[in-house]
């Protein structure tokens, strides 16, 4: 008879690791987050308005008209309210730079300029007018950004966004403005746009931006390829093959049609969105990054996998792409 006596079996203790701790706790940065929105709102700051609104309205309609199942607590929404609360800030003090340099230039050429009859006109022939060049300047502004990589590294803040919705188009480096006011801003004032004229003229912009990121499966129908919509904004965002950069326009596709870059099949619509190089997340992160050396970037953030249903067409599609690889 044996006599061999029975080990107990071995006992392990599993221990589930601990969930990386934050170095700031998440209540205090939502609380700085609405101190911070409450204190911009008093000082007549719309950005905070813009984000009650925002959430109140252009959420709900996003539910209803979804292109995109997709979470509104989405990865990188508290980097996206930061940019809505303060590159917008930051993007008009970079503005006002090339801007003053532009105008104390040209003082002794405004005397030939077309400004004083210009800026006689009413306010509504004025608008359409400036919208024309802004939209020219922008369309060719927007492609030097995705040409030149000096330009690129600042530009690549907007598109590294992976879910599309109507906060996702605050994500934007505040230098882009000054990009912008430096090619736009002698045009404008050589024309004589006044300033009753830049406010609709910004004003109009930035909503119209806001609706060309929101996750809705809208089109305009005949109006397509005259007008802009966000379907064809999605694909200027897509990380599809064939469909990076297309459709630079802002408000005016033919300007794409014109110049061989635009992109807006029927029978499809954008599943990936993203860049193919490393972004980090937070603002302040993401304002550093276009100067930061390559070596002392700070690792991008994990790629999730993705997934995501077209309501448009009905299609699914699972996608294991990394759109934002951190090679
Ligand atoms: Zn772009
Ligand atoms: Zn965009």
């Amino acid at each position: 008879m044996s006599t061999a006596t029975l080990e107990p079996p071995a006992v392990v203790w599993y221990r589930h690791p601990a969930p990386p701790k934050r170095r700031v706790p998440n209540w205090l940065i939502t609380a700085a987050l609405v101190v911070l929105a409450v204190a911009l709102f008093f000082a007549g700051v719309g950005a905070a308005g813009g984000l009650v609104l925002g959430f109140a309205v252009l959420t709900p309609i996003e539910r209803l008209f979804r292109r995109h199942e997709q979470r509104v607590r989405r990865p990188g929404l508290r980097t996206d309210l930061f940019h809505l609360l303060l590159s917008g800030f930051a993007a008009t003090a970079c503005l006002i730079v090339p801007v003053v340099i532009w105008t104390v230039l040209l003082i002794p050429v405004m005397p030939f300029a077309p400004a004083t009859w210009f800026a006689s006109l009413s306010l509504w022939v004025q608008a359409p007018i400036a919208l024309l060049v802004q939209e020219f300047l922008g369309y060719w502004v927007h492609r030097l950004q995705h040409g030149v990589p000096f330009l690129w590294r600042f530009h690549a803040v907007h598109h590294s966004s992976q879910q599309l919705d109507w906060l996702s188009g605050a994500r934007l480096h505040p230098m882009e403005g000054a990009v912008i006011g430096a090619v736009a801003g002698p045009a404008l004032l050589l024309l004589g746009v006044g300033p009753a004229t830049l406010g609709v003229l910004g004003a109009v912009t930035s909503a119209w931006g806001v609706l060309l990121h929101m996750n809705v499966r809208w089109r305009m129908r005949w109006l397509d390829g005259i007008w802009s919509s966000p379907d064809f904004h999605h694909w200027h965002h897509s990380n599809h093959d064939g469909a990076r950069n297309r459709n630079f326009a802002g408000f005016l596709p033919i300007l794409d049609r014109l110049f061989g870059t635009y992109h807006l099949p029927w029978d499809e619509r954008p599943t990936v969105y993203g860049i193919n190089e490393p972004m980090p997340d937070g603002w302040w992160w993401q304002v550093a990054h276009p100067f930061r050396r390559p070596a002392l970037a700070v690792p991008a953030v994990a790629e999730p996998t993705s997934f995501s249903v077209d309501r448009g067409t009905g299609s699914a599609a699972a996608s294991d792409v990394s759109p934002c690889s951190s090679a």
